[in-house]
């Protein structure tokens, strides 16, 4: 395993926060990871796990070891009409998308030029685009620093919701492995608003390829680039709502977007936001997006502290106004206990 001390942290998260891990290790197999855990052991800090830094808020420097799985591979197996893929959790999902296409594997289009790791993909069951990954996972296997020892979890197991999953709630689990049953047959999944025109624009049929390139297209015009503008995509998950809460919301917005989303109800996050005034609004060197209500920005170095502050007062202010409480989506990583 490689060991830096003292590690600048601004290049491997994309709000592009300035802070330093007093270690940062890059760990290339489950061995490593083991030393890592040991590392930290001995010196009595914390191990935290970053994979692409692009879901998470660094709140301060971190005394810890930080750990980034850095585990390469990706195996092709044929089963029937399926292809049946395994790949490691330091690949990066984007482009590991890319290659399931390549390979004839249908399913993943959908989750075209998500930024992050493969292995961080489970933690919050990543979706976009009426997909979202538990749909194709058989089993993710994982180290579990609690015992020391790998284990292979079933899609049952991980426990998968909205944007969740068990390894929100368990930190001694490192995802090492993921492996994914795909299509060979092609099934479209252009409902989405907006896909069926981009392909239209495009004047291309349906196929996974072009479906991950109108997708591809449609989230870059769409969000702001993290290397142009710092943030984590979208800061707070659309709320589900009981019958009651979906009934008090519209009794003070009646125009509030409302959703199925199994037998509750979904609204948009957005909407709340930006029917609040908040769209543009700025807290230090931290905004919201003057055109995405979701995505808070960095304008330039912003600080940890600084979007945390924004993003408390977005749900007050949500709160405070329609009655619903907005969840962050991004992980907060931080060592100083009073938090
Ligand atoms: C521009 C932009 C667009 C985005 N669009 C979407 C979208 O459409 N849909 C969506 O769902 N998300 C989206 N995201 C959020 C993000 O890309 C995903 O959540 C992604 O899966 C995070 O991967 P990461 O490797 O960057 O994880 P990190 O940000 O590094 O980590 C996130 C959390 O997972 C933990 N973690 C990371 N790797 C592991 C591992 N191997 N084992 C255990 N824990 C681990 C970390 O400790 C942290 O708590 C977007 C982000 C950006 C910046």
């Amino acid at each position: 395993m490689r060991v830096v001390e003292h590690a600048a942290l601004r290049t491997l998260n994309t709000f592009g926060i300035v802070a330093s891990a007093r270690f940062l290790v890059r760990a290339g197999n489950t061995a490593d990871l083991l030393e890592a855990q040991d590392f930290a052991g001995a010196r009595s800090l914390p191990l935290m796990v970053l994979g692409g830094g692009s879901n998470v808020v660094i709140a301060g420097d971190l005394d810890a070891v930080v750990v980034i799985p850095d585990l390469c591979g990706m195996t092709v197996e044929r089963d029937q009409n399926d292809l049946v893929i395994e790949a490691a959790a330091g690949e990066n999902w984007a482009e590991f998308v890319q290659r399931t296409i390549d390979v004839g594997a249908c399913g993943l289009e959908n989750l075209a030029a998500i930024p992050g790791s493969v292995g961080a993909a489970p933690i919050q069951n990543i979706g976009a685009y009426g997909v979202e990954l538990e749909r194709f996972v058989e089993h993710v296997e994982l180290l579990d620093l609690a015992t020391r020892e790998e284990k292979l979890l079933s899609c049952a197991q991980c426990e998968f919701a909205y944007r969740d999953s068990r390894f929100k709630r368990r930190t001694n689990e490192i995802v090492t492995r993921v492996r994914l049953r795909l299509a060979s047959q092609f099934e479209p999944m252009v409902d989405y608003p907006g896909v069926r025109e981009e392909l239209a624009a495009m004047g291309i049929a349906p196929s996974p390829r072009s479906v991950h390139d109108a997708i591809t297209a449609i989230r870059w015009r769409k969000l702001p680039r993290p290397d142009v503008l710092g943030n984590a995509g979208s800061f707070f998950k659309n709320p589900i709502l009981d019958a009651a809460q979906k009934d008090a919301l519209l009794a003070v917005a009646p125009a509030a977007p409302i959703y199925a989303h199994g037998g509750a109800y979904k609204t948009s996050a957005a909407w709340l936001i930006d029917v609040c005034g908040l769209k543009g609004f700025a807290l230090g060197r931290a905004a919201v997006h003057r055109d995405h209500a979701l995505v808070l920005v960095n304008l330039g170095g912003a600080t940890g502290a600084e979007v945390l502050a924004l993003a408390a007062h977005i749900r007050d202010v949500v709160h405070a106004r329609l009655g619903v409480v907005l969840e962050p989506e991004p992980r907060v990583l931080h060592t100083d206990q009073q938090r």
